[in-house]
């Protein structure tokens, strides 16, 4: 199986392999890159292979190898809370205390951070402290869109594997397969706008054929262009949660950003995209996108749907 799994990124792969092959595994890794260039992917392949019982590792086969890659392995242990914008440094505490029991069932402990950089710097500092000197099971892998944001005593005691987009052929081929019904163009413009990053096309894809019914409503309200028509469609949405209001306003911004490009040459990713390219100019569609990151800014900094919603009638009337 080895990291085939993985898409592009071969020389990565070929270093991981020879150290794999000689023994030489580092106890800490930092895996960064942009969302979608495969980090998770990395970190799963990379736990599989430190755990698995054969000969060439990762088999993808045996059961530690199973567990690893459906992250189901006691010894593989995620520290997160999803819930807050920083990772509690209780949560990295923890850590330290556990690193010293033990594994369970496999031959390593592995611990894994889906998003480093939003440590703070205290968590960072305890963070050194177990990555300084681990027990020779204790393994950390550290998953960063932004490494430049670790400290950088954290950074010098990290093998840092960097990933990198993939080359079109590549990007294609793996886009095709995924969205056998996607136009060559809708293909071509998530291919651009991704960067390269396979998981950002396939989100880009993937929005671009599931409006939610919100923002179909928004498409057509926006292109009429008058307040009246923006308040049916914003009105109703005062009552939802925070949580609900921001995967909409998410794919809003997504829409109207995409509007803006097209209008700059890149194919549009759907009739409602070409329809709003149409109805504005590209000051007013950099307005809206503005306004819209402003919403976003507002919902994460707690601000009330209610009061978010009125400014963005106010905001995407006049734009
Ligand atoms: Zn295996």
């Amino acid at each position: 199986m080895d990291f085939h799994a993985l898409l592009g990124n071969d020389a990565l792969k070929q270093r991981l392999s020879v150290s794999l092959s000689r023994g030489q595994l580092s106890h800490c890794y930092l895996l960064s890159g942009p969302v979608g260039s495969g980090k998770h992917t990395l970190a799963r392949l990379l736990a599989a292979a430190m755990q698995c019982t054969a000969a060439s590792r990762p088999c993808g086969q045996c059961s530690q190898c199973r567990k690893a890659l459906s992250g189901l392995h006691p010894d593989v242990i995620t520290v997160d809370d999803p819930e807050r914008k920083t990772i509690p440094v209780r949560l990295v505490r923890d850590t330290c205390a556990d690193l010293y029991i033990r594994p369970n069932e496999g031959s390593k402990k592995i611990y894994l951070f889906p998003r480093a950089q939003d440590l703070n710097s205290q968590g960072q500092n305890a963070l050194l402290k177990c990555i300084e000197e681990p027990p020779a099971y204790g393994v950390f892998l550290l998953l960063a869109e932004h490494p430049e944001q670790l400290l950088p005593t954290i950074r010098s005691r990290c093998v840092e594997l960097s990933l990198s987009p993939l080359g079109d052929a590549l990007l294609r081929s793996a886009l095709s397969a995924r969205f056998p019904d996607a136009s060559s163009d809708a293909l071509h413009s998530a291919m651009l706008r991704s960067g390269g990053y396979l998981g950002q096309a396939i989100d880009l894809l993937s929005e671009g054929t599931e409006l939610l019914p919100q923002t179909k409503a928004f498409a057509e309200a926006f292109c009429e262009g008058n307040a009246g028509a923006l308040l049916r469609v914003l009105t109703p949405m005062e009552r939802l949660k925070r949580e609900q209001l921001r995967p909409i306003l998410l794919q809003w911004t997504e829409l109207v950003s995409s509007a803006a490009t097209s209008r700059s040459g890149l194919p549009a990713i759907g009739p409602e995209c070409k329809k709003i390219a149409q109805s504005r100019t590209d000051a007013q569609l950099l307005h809206a996108v503005e306004a819209l990151q402003n919403a976003i800014t507002l919902t994460d900094a707690n601000a009330g749907t209610a009061h978010i919603c009125g400014m963005l009638c106010v905001k995407l009337s006049e734009s």
